[in-house]
């Protein structure tokens, strides 16, 4: 992923398609497009994957609680978005098996009623993904329910244990958009669309792309293609209204927060499926990197221009929500960290566009007739593959070209050559703790040996960025010259995912880091010195807005 070589491209050529946005459904429609053959752009106006999708639950999922709705309710359009979840969850594991693996989840219940209600459940459940090999659900008593979660609450009946997936998702993302780079597509981060020039019937003709980045001294780029494809998530509704100022906003951004606290709540595997909270959500505790991952929440949000921080009272709820379930309970100073992400709901008809709750999970694909903006609205992480697809059929109808989808079964970056193995022979060959192989070997998959070879040239890349965590230097150099990392938060949230770990060994980490990237990116001090200053402060008022140190 070169920088240079890629904004040299998009300044001279023409594409096919000029994709907008580099989270889960940008990133994963740009390498639907190259794969195919076409000329693809990717722009991403911060990171890839710097919103939603690096906020999610990280759950590779049909919806266990949209099953229950559409039987409850009827509700066919949540069982075909059950069924589409649960086809496409073979493909997200199979694809990137470094990246995204089986997740086994317990439902603890109180009563015989319950576990005979969940075991039908979640029976029916894995009839809908009859054609994978994830094992079918099974009823656990007390003993065995315990042996697997110590930490429950003595008055647990027993419990029912089911199968999903799991997945790094800011990592994830960024294999998409790196595997669509080495398809051909010209992708760039911190760049974003900010108008279009359309001719005289109001048809975009190409979009203004300006770099975010201070160091690039305001760079603008006129980026032509023949068709543009609007990924933007939960900010669809300004790009569509960028492109035909008569299109009515169609999104209702949701709220979701996460908070992470230490593995001792949690000590096994499996996660936990909390299946009922006082508002009628189910909530997950899942173990994340050697830490546990509790969430989510569910509320209307309207201020998108400011990041959905964790707030103190959200957290106050997910403790709360706990309670019943565990018999040592996390306090607020247990709280490791926190995150919050938008869901980019499409309001359905008749629905109340403030009942979050009830708005639809799955996508669309809308072509506006006047600018020919193609947009995928919705959606979840769980089916970026198949929106991609669908919405690079419809760019494809627009361009009147006919190319099959090649993305079913494409190996990302990194997945081909990956065995869980591997890192036994990074131990060896380069003298590393099991912890650091075992992380490089997961994160990087078959290019891990790319990381560590830069050892070779200076050994103090094998040193660790903080005693605690498997971090090593050689992944700063590595993430800026192969995975387009130009701001610090770049790597500390979403090349690592060390920002969720621990917001106070970030902080701790932070002037070694920009040490090694200023020297790479060629900052000067004034540059660097800001760039810690910004960073450290943002991790400082993520901490002081969640009442957590
Ligand atoms: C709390 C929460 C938990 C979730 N959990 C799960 C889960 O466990 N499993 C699951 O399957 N799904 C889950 N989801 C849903 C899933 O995360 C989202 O559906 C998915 O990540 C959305 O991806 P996206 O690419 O559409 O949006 P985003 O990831 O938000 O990407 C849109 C991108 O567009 C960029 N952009 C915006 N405007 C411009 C512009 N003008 N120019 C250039 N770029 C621009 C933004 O910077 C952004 O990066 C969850 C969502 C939330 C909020």
């Amino acid at each position: 992923m070169n920088r240079k070589e890629n904004i040299q491209q998009l300044k001279t050529e023409t594409f096919d398609i000029c994709v907008i946005g580099g989270g889960a459904s940008g990133a994963g429609a740009a390498l639907e497009a190259a794969t195919r053959g076409l000329k693809v752009a990717l722009i991403e106006r911060k990171d890839f994957s710097a919103e939603t999708s690096s906020r999610s639950t990280k759950l590779i999922h049909g919806g266990v609680r949209y099953l229950e709705q559409a039987f409850k309710k009827l509700d066919f359009g949540q069982l075909k978005q059950v069924k589409h979840g649960l086809e496409e969850r073979k493909y997200v594991l199979q694809n990137a098996p470094h990246l995204a693996q089986p997740l086994a989840l317990i439902t603890p219940v109180f009563s015989a009623f319950e576990a005979i209600y969940f075991s039908a459940g979640l029976l029916l459940y894995g009839f809908f993904a009859k054609n994978d090999s994830l094992p079918k659900a099974q009823w656990l008593n007390k003993k065995k329910t315990f042996e697997r979660i110590p930490t429950l609450s003595k008055t647990v009946h027993s419990s029912v244990m089911y199968y999903d997936g799991q997945l790094d998702d800011a990592r994830y993302c960024l294999a998409l958009a790196h595997s669509a780079d080495e398809a051909g597509a010209a992708t760039l981060n911190h760049a974003a669309i900010t108008s279009f020039t359309k001719d005289q019937s109001g048809k975009i003709l190409s979009a203004t792309v300006k770099s975010q980045l201070p160091e690039e001294n305001g760079l603008e780029i006129e980026v032509k293609a023949k068709v543009f494809v609007n990924c933007t998530g939960p900010f669809s509704d300004a790009v569509r209204i960028m492109a035909n100022s008569e299109e009515k906003a169609r999104i209702s951004p949701s709220k979701g927060v996460h908070i992470l606290i230490p593995k001792e709540f949690l000590p096994g595997k499996e996660a936990m499926l909390i299946p009922k909270t006082k508002d009628g959500r189910v909530v997950f505790v899942i173990p994340f990197e050697n830490k546990v991952i509790i969430g989510t929440t569910d509320t209307p949000y309207y201020h998108l221009e400011k990041e959905p921080i964790l707030e103190s009272s959200e957290v106050d709820y997910l403790l709360e929500t706990m309670q019943p379930f565990f018999s040592k309970m996390p306090e607020r100073k247990d709280i490791l960290s926190g995150f919050g992400g938008l869901r980019p709901l499409i309001t359905a008809k008749g629905a109340n566009p403030n009942d979050t709750k009830s708005l639809l999970r799955d996508h669309a694909v809308e072509v506006d007739e006047k600018s020919g903006l193609v947009s995928l609205l919705g959606g979840k992480w769980t089916t970026y593959r198949l929106m991609g697809q669908d919405v690079i059929d419809a760019a494809c109808k627009e361009l009147n070209v006919e190319a099959e989808s090649q993305t079913k079964n494409h190996f990302l970056v990194g997945g081909k050559n990956y065995n869980s193995d591997n890192f036994k022979n990074l131990m060896n060959t380069y003298a590393l703790p099991e912890d650091v192989a075992k992380h490089i070997s997961e994160k990087y998959g078959d290019r891990a040996e790319k990381v560590l070879a830069l050892t070779h040239f200076d050994e103090n890349l094998t040193k660790r960025l903080h005693a605690e965590y498997p971090f090593i230097a050689a992944e700063v150099i590595y993430t800026v010259r192969e995975e387009m990392a130009v701001s610090l938060r770049d790597f500390f949230a979403r090349r690592t995912r060390f920002e969720l770990l621990s917001w106070k060994a970030t902080k701790q980490s932070i002037p070694s880091v920009a040490d090694l990237m200023a020297a790479e990116l060629g900052w000067t001090n004034e540059q660097k010195t800001t760039n810690i200053n910004t960073y450290s402060g943002m991790i400082s008022h993520f901490q002081t807005q969640a009442g957590v140190q």
